[in-house]
């Protein structure tokens, strides 16, 4: 359909009135909340939109003439911020200066990233809801001093493993998958995590749960609470769902561009968006987080798989062992730490769905978990160890 002559003209009155900086023009998105977080070697902007904002991150050297810093900037188009971040919104954590938002045209919102030290970035774009997450990292401190073998700064090799991130997935108002009987997965996923929790302290692991309640949390802030804690391990746990009711069984995930259908569809459900969504992920940056952390996630992967299919072998019969399998989870992309995201049945199968309300079924669960995560840190022990003059 041809706009009419008259939309055309009221639309270009409308911009004029728009330049003047009386009115905005109609249709555009908005700007709902911005967010950071610091770390010790990387900053996390997450500006949440209305509308989804396609965008690419680019850098500007620091002008010392003009008396400007080192700045990332990123144009967000058909987003309106008007003069509502007009002041910087200062962060100060020795690696970002500050924030600041801007109209820079009458389409465009420019955010942009006053720097104190910069190494390089990442983008990522989430939806629902609508986000722009860049995560700015500094070059690590240098090391070689000795140090504190629990500063999270250090290279996992030699810092080993002593704080394990849970993750029940879900939560709030995100029931997570709802099976049969109305199981709903946000609250199989919490009482599983909450027996995980004594019997990894009882291993002498430190344990902090991303949500030790029913409350909704995006990805970014389970990841930060991750980060944040100095955890050494990330398991985010979840069950599955499918069409048919007959898929069983326990499989465990770990990052990977995979394009492999069933991965997507997983994936797709636990990212909440659809599978068609799913070009959003940067392969750049996911190879360059899998370089990171692939090898520990893929062992770990392994043996969370072993050792929660032997747990729940332990009482019951017809246990599917489904396999490590990879695939591009958000969760796990914005983690900064080997990673896993196990599932531990379908809630769409009535046999699993009866287990799964069971206390000595997630009783069983847990003790496999347990085990594995002990048995991660024999593994990377040994590397340390090994690692030694
Ligand atoms: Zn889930």
């Amino acid at each position: 359909m041809k706009p009419a002559a008259g939309l055309t003209l009221g639309l270009a009155a409308l911009c004029l009135v728009g330049l003047l900086g009386v009115n905005r023009p109609a249709g555009l998105g908005d700007v709902v909340d911005v967010r950071h977080w610091s770390y010790a070697d990387y900053t996390r902007v997450v500006i949440e939109l209305t509308r989804p904002a396609s965008s690419e991150v680019k850098h500007l050297p620091a002008n010392r003439g003009a008396g400007r810093p080192e700045r990332l900037f990123v144009d967000l188009p058909e987003i309106w911020v008007g003069r509502r971040y007009a002041s910087t919104i200062p962060v100060g954590d020795g690696l970002l200066r500050g924030v600041r938002l801007g109209q820079n045209t009458l389409r465009k919102t420019r955010v942009v990233l006053d720097l104190d030290r910069y190494a390089r970035h990442q983008l990522l774009v989430l939806r629902a809801p609508h986000r722009v997450v860049i995560d700015v990292y500094a070059s690590r401190p240098p090391l070689g001093s000795g140090g504190d073998p629990l500063d999270p700064r250090l290279p996992l090799e030699v810092r080993g493993v002593h704080t394990v991130v849970l993750d029940p997935g879900h939560g709030g108002r995100d029931p997570g998958a709802i099976g049969s009987g109305g199981l709903r997965e946000k609250r199989v996923t919490l009482d599983l995590a909450r027996r995980l929790k004594p019997r990894l302290e009882e291993k002498g692991f430190r344990v902090v749960l991303t949500r030790d309640r029913d409350r909704a949390l995006s990805l970014e802030e389970r990841t930060a609470i991750a980060a944040g804690s100095g955890g050494d391990v990330f398991v985010s746990i979840h069950a599955n769902a499918a069409r048919r009711r007959s898929a069983r069984g326990i499989e465990t995930y770990y990052l990977d561009t995979s394009n492999e259908r069933q991965s997507l569809r997983v994936a797709a459900r636990e990212n909440g968006v659809t599978p068609g969504q799913f070009d959003l992920l940067d392969k750049t940056l996911v190879r360059l987080r899998l370089e990171e952390n692939s090898a520990y996630s893929a062992l770990l992967a392994q043996l969370v798989q072993q050792s929660t299919v032997s747990g729940a072998r332990r009482r019951h019969r017809g246990v599917d062992n489904l396999g490590v399998k990879k695939g591009p989870f958000y969760v796990l992309f914005l983690s900064s730490m080997p990673s896993v995201l196990l599932e531990v049945g379908f809630l769409t199968n009535r046999d699993e769905a009866r287990r799964l309300r069971n206390p000595r079924y997630l009783d069983d669960l847990a003790d496999g978990i347990a085990q594995a995560v002990s048995l991660y840190r024999e593994r990377v022990d040994t590397r340390v160890a090994r690692s030694e003059p």
